[in-house]
């Protein structure tokens, strides 16, 4: 399971939910529901709900109380009924297979008094935690109340741990040894430890995505980790026209090219390799009924814009990360929701499968890439697919997440 000692080491210090029996106790569990609803308030993506079930069970199974709270969308100001957690509550009942309370608060008398009832095998919601502003203000005192309603905290929600908020850091301060990492959160931490600390080498990082300066942080820090960085996505063209080539009407950012190049500069300083597309499926409109052509990526006719990696790129990234121990993807190659410009980024997904296959460890993260995972059906393709986002990008630049340091310390 571990890949080296210096893992294990790390894995052992963290306090996890299977070092503690919840018999008798209540465990006050934040977890991340924050679902997807459709306009009839129906939830149309339950991977987050379905994430936490492991943990929920494993308390109830121990004998104990679970209350879970989470926060839903982003209310402006105090409830708003198309955030209210109750839309969840039948969901995630028959998910675990027993009854689910729901108390329409997350503090107060009658949140207390629905707590103190709750007996070994009960499930209790809370509303959504940001109906109050103390929750994003990292308000002790509401942290405090919170803290109060169980034995246990327990932190499960991965999505949220690179915010000190108060339910998922502040909230430490008040529950002394009694917390503990739930599945989610350990398991994030695990597997993003294999890349960040642990890769095997070589390691290779992909990221692509639309914009350089939104990745600018991470491909930066990730020199210093990683042996090879593999270039995507709209990003490639200010790569591109920065080392002098016409790249027509594609996605630039004009005044990030004195960045790009120090970016290759560092690189090489850096003994990194870093792979920049040579090709380009260029298309005369932003559509997916536009008309294409294949050019050099440095010479893409006026008036057309570059959507994907083509065919001598295609090969060139399939070597190096076929030939890479660990693989971390962040980000598409192009504009993989119109199936036109969906290629690359499916290639690039097959052939971090089949490196999987032969037994390197690869960690897919970030909204897109996950998403393109998705789309081509090959999560059980990968090793890893980080649920993070920004917390699991804010992991790998070295950051200390709040609400992993709120347990760890
Ligand atoms: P990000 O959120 O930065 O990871 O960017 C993801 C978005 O980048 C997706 O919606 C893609 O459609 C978009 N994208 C990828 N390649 C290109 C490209 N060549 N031109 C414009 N947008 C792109």
């Amino acid at each position: 399971m571990f890949s080296s000692t210096k893992q294990k080491a790390y894995f052992c210090r963290m306090k996890t939910i299977d070092q503690i029996n919840f018999e008798g106790k209540k465990a006050l569990v934040r977890v991340d529901f924050n679902v997807p609803l459709d306009e009839n308030l129906e939830i149309t993506d339950d991977t987050r709900i379905c994430a936490a079930l492991p943990t929920i069970k494993k308390i109830l199974d121990d004998g104990g109380a679970v209350i879970l709270m989470s926060h839903l969308g982003r209310p402006k100001k105090g409830p708003e009924d198309k955030f209210s957690l109750k839309h969840i509550v039948n969901h995630l009942s028959d998910k675990l297979g027993c009854p689910v309370k729901y108390v329409n608060d997350c503090i107060g008398d009658e949140v207390t008094s629905e707590a103190d009832k709750l007996k070994s095998g009960d499930v209790l919601l809370l509303e959504n935690l940001r109906f109050y502003d103390e929750e994003k203000a990292g308000d002790k005192t509401f942290a405090e109340k919170l803290s109060k309603l169980a034995d246990i905290y327990v932190n499960d929600a991965f999505g949220t741990a690179h915010r000190a908020h108060a339910s998922t850091a502040v909230i430490a301060d008040f529950v002394g040894n009694n917390k503990c990492f739930g599945y989610v959160m350990a398991n994030e931490i695990n597997n993003l430890e294999k890349v960040v600390n642990e890769g095997e080498r070589p390691i290779t990082a992909i990221m692509g995505g639309a914009k350089v300066s939104s990745k600018i942080t991470i491909i930066t820090k990730l020199m210093d980790k990683v042996d090879k960085i593999i270039i995507g996505g709209g990003m490639s063209y200010t790569f591109a026209k920065a080392m002098g080539g016409n790249v027509g009407a594609s996605l630039v950012e004009n005044d990030k090219l004195d960045l790009a190049l120090s970016l290759i500069a560092e690189a090489k300083e850096k003994g990194v390799e870093l792979l920049i597309p040579v090709d380009s499926l260029n298309a005369d409109a932003f559509s997916n009924d536009a008309n294409t052509s294949v050019s050099d990526i440095d010479k893409v006719e006026e008036g057309w814009m570059g959507l994907d990696i083509s065919d001598k790129t295609k090969s060139i990234y399939r070597e190096a990360i076929l030939s890479s121990k660990t693989i971390l993807w962040n980000g598409p190659m192009g504009v993989f929701e119109m199936d036109k410009f969906a290629e690359g980024t499916k290639f690039v997904a097959n052939a971090i499968a089949d490196a999987t296959a032969q037994g390197s460890f690869s960690l897919v993260g970030g909204g897109d890439s996950v998403a393109a995972v998705k789309k081509f059906n090959m999560q059980d393709k990968v090793s890893y697919v980080s649920t993070g986002g920004g917390a699991m990008l804010e992991y790998l630049e070295g950051k200390e997440l709040p609400g992993v340091k709120a347990i760890n310390n």
